[in-house]
């Protein structure tokens, strides 16, 4: 049986389903999910993150995170986690760039979550010299100090959509018609979460929640909060969207969402206020949402690239130099991905983002 028909022998017996739901089924059905299944990044895949465009990227977090460490007085042990680490490059351009910190790998448990079996391998074969350990949620994380990184993580978490419809919302769903997926509408009701978005939109506007982010949100928040370190949350989207920001990419190009489900890569805009705000219910602090090419440029990723130039000629620099500009640029990634740090009441932010 393919994904759709699956889908549709779901919605036939319970109804329209969420687009949470059905993004969920997309990516991770256990058999046929887009994760599930594949090794999605990279030119041979559908999509490319900063990691996989260029080592900078990872050196400068790396170096970042390192500074929280010291400046929290190199606490021992600690957990190093990602969130959602691909195809482990990221991870690995950290530690080849902290290597050289007195402390820092002898102290660091490299946990990662991973929810793609595919990947996981993927992984344990890059990261075979840091004897990483996989846990399957957040809630496992050790009660120590934590530095974790989450680049692209919280975007393949899955959306709920609401259209206004006077002062009530209706929630848009995944249906089927003749044995094809449609989206409609449920009925008009009232949502608690969405009260605070009734002044700021008007009839017709379709707004989005990510109920799934909230608890693995305050899980990071509270460890940091209680027992020290940093996150670096990087992600597209904005303080919040406003409008379908649901997105499906197969082979580098943009398709319908509903055309082949487990076959696209399914995301949608991050909204971090109300990351924000499930951090400050935690008691920890988070930094001002910061453009990626401020933050990059603020770590120093342009010294870091003339440096690696020195030692390279044709077409080896020409690409070092495009990779530089789609990371920092704001007509590329430089401005459409956000970063927003957290870290303890007691301690500095993390070096690159502002209070
Ligand atoms: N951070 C990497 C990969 C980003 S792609 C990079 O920047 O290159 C998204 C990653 O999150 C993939 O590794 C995917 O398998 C993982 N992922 C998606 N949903 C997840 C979930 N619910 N739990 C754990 N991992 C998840």
């Amino acid at each position: 049986m393919s994904l759709t028909d699956h889908l549709v022998a779901r919605i036939r017996q319970d109804g329209p389903m969420s687009v949470a739901d059905y993004m969920a089924e997309c990516l991770l059905h256990p058999t046929q999910g887009y994760y599930t299944t594949r090794d999605p990044l990279g030119t041979k895949g559908d999509f490319t993150t900063a990691p996989e465009i260029s080592q900078i990227f990872g050196e400068v977090i790396g170096l970042s995170l390192a500074q929280s460490w010291m400046d929290q007085g190199r606490p021992a042990p600690f957990t190093l986690c990602e969130l959602g680490p691909g195809r482990g490059t990221l991870m690995t351009d950290i530690l080849r760039a902290t290597r050289a910190v007195p402390g820092f790998h002898e102290s660091a448990q490299v946990v990662l979550i991973e929810a793609s079996p595919v990947l996981k391998q993927v992984q344990a074969e890059t990261l075979k010299d840091y004897a990483p350990t996989w846990i399957d949620s957040v809630a496992a994380l050790p009660d120590q100090p934590l530095l974790l990184v989450a680049n692209e993580f919280f975007d393949a978490l899955p959306i709920r959509q609401f259209l206004r419809e006077g002062d009530g919302w209706c929630e848009r769903l995944v249906g089927e018609r003749g044995g094809s997926l449609l989206f409609g509408r449920g009925p008009n009701g009232p949502q608690v979460a969405l009260s605070d978005r009734l002044t700021e939109t008007k009839d017709g506007d379709l707004v989005e929640l990510c109920a799934a982010a909230i608890p693995i949100l305050t899980v990071m928040a509270s460890r940091i909060a209680s027992h020290g370190g940093a996150a670096l949350i990087v992600d597209y989207g904005d303080w919040h969207s406003l409008g379908d920001t649901l997105q499906a990419l197969q082979n580098h190009e943009h398709t319908d969402p509903l055309a082949a489900p487990g076959q696209a890569d399914l995301t949608a805009h991050v909204d971090f206020e109300p990351l924000a705000v499930a951090t400050r219910a935690c008691g920890c602090r988070h930094t001002r949402l910061t453009p990626q090419g401020v933050f990059l440029e603020r770590l120093g990723i342009t010294a870091r690239a003339q440096t690696l130039a020195k030692a390279l000629s044709g077409s080896e620099l020409d690409s070092l130099i495009a990779a530089h500009r789609r990371l920092t640029h704001p007509d590329e990634m430089g401005n459409l991905f956000k970063v927003m740090g957290l870290f303890p009441a007691y301690a500095a932010p993390p070096p690159g983002l502002e209070p």
